[in-house]
């Protein structure tokens, strides 16, 4: 087992339990990538067993901060059961859920998403890389799928130095899946969507939008970056009249368009754009339109940190946007996944939009993903979604 020493100082992290390691806090050792080493603090003590990513800022993620674990393949099977088992309690109503969620289960750079009976999965880190297939093989024995994808075309990848791979890990056969998510249908395909082919994390949020849109009679909805409508159905669901749908993606709002007719509501009261957020909230104020609901969740602006403050400009302008389009009363449901924007500081962000804007509003619910995407009390880096309910006044 090799050896991996951490500069004087540098052990804290790891003795608060919190997986990553940076470059800069390795004194010395070195190990292929994936491979497994013991983390030493400077002065010899056992800090965790942990897996090295060489190409990567974060040096080394941790498996276990327990001497005596083993990790190998038990050890692989029981956090994948154990992250399936914790699913198992959640009663998520829908058959698409989030089954593992990276560091909060302890597998860090791991994303599974179960759709149905296929699962869908990203193997983001050397560490994950190295174990993958030990890890197909136990999450198919942890959920009884035969039927395992792999979508390691994240961003990600390239910062641990691993090249794209997508395809069928286990199983074959047709990548289009249909999801039962609350009352609703919705289609995706694991080998085309984004990520692992939909966004479970609004799960929640997009049933609270249609029982929003009931209980204000929001009739006029412009759903922004819709991607493929979960949104559209969920106001059309809630009674609205009239929903438009914003991507720059064509296929996502092909699928939107599907969505609508696939839930039985008529054609006429949906209208998928393929443009611009920016510009089509800019020509709505320039003709005078307005809503009655807005939901605007972008993409993330922000990667890390280092972006804040250009992806702070982009929120505000986009919030600021929103708001002078809300009739009096209106709602926006306004979110971002970026990781490097705290809840505090988005919550800065649009208040600054509404001075701008010269619009006030009531704060009616903070929002975040759905509880199968869980954030650990000692990983609070997992938390990325945040959200608003707002209603001008
Ligand atoms: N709300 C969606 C998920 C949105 S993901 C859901 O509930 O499923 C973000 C979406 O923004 C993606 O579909 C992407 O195609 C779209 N997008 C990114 N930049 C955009 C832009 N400048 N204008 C319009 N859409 C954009």
């Amino acid at each position: 087992m090799k050896l991996i020493r951490l500069r004087e100082g540098k052990e804290r992290s790891l003795l608060r339990r919190h997986p990553w390691v940076f470059a800069n806090s390795v004194e010395r050792g070195k190990a292929d990538p994936g491979e497994t080493v013991r983390v030493e603090s400077h002065d010899g003590r056992f800090l965790a067993w942990a897996a090295f990513s060489p190409e990567s800022q974060i040096r080394l993620r941790a498996w276990s901060f327990d001497e005596a674990e083993r990790i190998d393949a038990a050890f692989m099977l029981r956090r994948v059961q154990a992250a399936v088992a914790m699913r198992a309690r959640l009663a998520v109503p829908s058959n698409g859920v989030r089954l593992l969620h990276g560091e909060a289960d302890g597998l860090p750079g791991l994303v599974v998403d179960r759709y149905g009976d296929t699962l869908s999965a990203q193997f983001l880190s050397s560490g994950a890389e190295r174990w993958k297939a030990v890890l197909a093989d136990a999450l198919c024995q942890a959920t009884g799928c035969s039927r395992l994808y792999e979508r390691s075309d994240a961003q990600a990848r390239q910062l641990e130095g691993l090249p794209e791979v997508t395809g069928w890990l286990r199983g074959e056969g047709s990548t289009a899946v249909t999801l039962t998510e609350h009352d609703w249908q919705l289609t995706l395909d694991v080998a085309e969507g984004h990520k692992t082919g939909y966004y479970l994390d609004q799960r929640d949020n997009r049933a609270l939008f249609a029982r929003l849109v009931r209980q204000f009679d929001c009739q006029q909805v412009l759903n922004c970056f819709s991607y493929t409508g979960g949104f559209s159905v969920a106001a059309l669901a809630g009674g609205a009249a009239h929903v438009t749908s914003v991507d720059s993606s064509g296929p996502a709002l092909a699928r939107a368009t599907a969505h609508v007719a696939l839930n039985g509501f008529e054609a006429s009261r949906h209208i998928a754009l393929d443009a611009d957020v920016n510009s089509t909230l800019r020509q709505c104020l320039a003709e005078g339109r307005r809503f009655d609901a807005i939901v605007l969740d972008p993409p993330k602006f922000a990667p890390s940190a280092a972006h804040a403050e250009r992806a702070s400009r982009a929120y505000k302008d986009i919030n600021r946007l929103a708001l002078k389009l809300l009739n009096p009363g209106g709602l926006l449901l306004t979110f971002s996944c970026s990781g490097g924007i705290s809840a505090d500081l988005f919550h800065k962000i649009v208040a600054g939009a509404g001075i701008d804007a010269q619009v006030d509003g009531y704060l009616l619910q903070r929002l975040e993903a759905a509880s199968d995407h869980p954030t650990t009390l000692c990983f609070p880096e997992g938390e990325y979604l945040k959200g608003l309910v707002i209603q001008t006044r």
